[in-house]
């Protein structure tokens, strides 16, 4: 079965058009996830509105704040000058999403509103405590990462909403980030779990995994250890976050692998973002 594509010119024309298709309308963005899955006959949507052209693609930085634009693609977070430093973990993660040509298309908004467990990116955006705008016939909302996501390729975005954009506070100069992927082999490779961990050292810890529940989560229990004790605590807060993650069994991996992944994963970005706040302040 085939598909009408539409070229809207505008955020609100293209709204409309989702509007009038409703689930048979799907938004296009890089199409590195959606395409495939129309390939492989998971769905068959009737209509594709592209969302190329509307505005989307920047990435804005304040004093304050970060925007990553929905349409921002991977490499432009990989080459993004202001990525360094407290933020490398979204170049760390960016950089190793399929391969060059997936990541000169494919698109933040898509990794997020895609929800898969094992998305790279988001567990990123999740540690940084990020919120999702959304834009739809009834105006703009915006909503926490974690409450928009609730499972395996479900969000609580409404078919007619685009997701516009990512946004966090900047994280302070004495605070580092980190992100871990295991996989089968170095490149092209789906996760079998991945984490991602912000630290400011005596306030605040977050970690996020992907690839081991069906959807990213945070492990508030094993933050809240690390919060608590610092760098004493990673390891425990590694072996209480394998205890909270529900994988699964698969053809990349067994859950009881993935739960040892996770302990270790968790106890290396820590030190990670520890270690890297002591050389930031040397
Ligand atoms: C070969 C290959 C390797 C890959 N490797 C990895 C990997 O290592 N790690 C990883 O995380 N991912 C990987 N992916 C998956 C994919 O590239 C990423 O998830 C990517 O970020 C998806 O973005 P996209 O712009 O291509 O999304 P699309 O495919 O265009 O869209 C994905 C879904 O999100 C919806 N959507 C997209 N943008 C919006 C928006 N702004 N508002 C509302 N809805 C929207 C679409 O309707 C669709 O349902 C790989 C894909 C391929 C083909």
């Amino acid at each position: 079965m085939g598909f009408a594509f539409h070229r809207p010119e505008s955020l609100d024309a293209a709204i409309g058009i989702a509007c009038e298709h409703g689930e048979t309308a799907r938004f296009l963005a890089g199409g590195t996830d959606l395409i495939v899955q129309i390939n492989r006959r998971r769905i068959a949507p009737g209509h594709l509105i592209s969302l190329a052209g509307l505005g989307l693609e920047s990435i804005d930085e304040t004093d304050r704040e970060v925007v990553l634009g929905a349409m921002a693609t991977h490499d432009a977070v990989v080459t993004h000058p202001g990525f360094g430093k407290q933020l490398v973990a979204l170049a760390e993660a960016s950089a190793v999403i399929g391969g060059r040509q997936v990541r000169n298309i494919a698109t933040v908004g898509g990794n997020i509103v895609n929800a898969s467990p094992a998305a790279d990116l988001v567990p990123v955006l999740m540690a940084l405590d990020a919120t999702v705008e959304l834009r739809g016939r009834d105006g703009t909302c915006s909503m926490p990462l974690d409450r928009f996501l609730v499972e395996r390729g479900r969000t609580e975005r409404r078919p007619d909403e685009i997701l516009t954009a990512v946004r966090f506070d900047k994280p302070p100069v004495r605070s580092a980030t980190a992100f871990l992927k295991a996989g089968r082999r170095k490149a092209m490779e789906i996760s079998v779990v991945c984490v991602a961990a912000h630290l400011v050292p005596g306030r605040k810890a977050r970690i996020a995994i992907g690839a081991a529940a069906a959807r990213t989560l945070r492990v508030p229990q094993a933050e809240a250890l690390v919060e608590a004790n610092g760098r004493a605590a990673f390891a425990e807060a590694g072996r209480l976050a394998a205890r909270q993650v529900t994988p699964i069994d698969d053809v990349r991996a067994s859950a009881r692998y993935r739960r040892l992944l996770v302990a270790t994963l968790v106890e290396r970005a820590l030190a990670a973002c520890a270690d890297r706040v002591e050389a930031g302040a040397a």
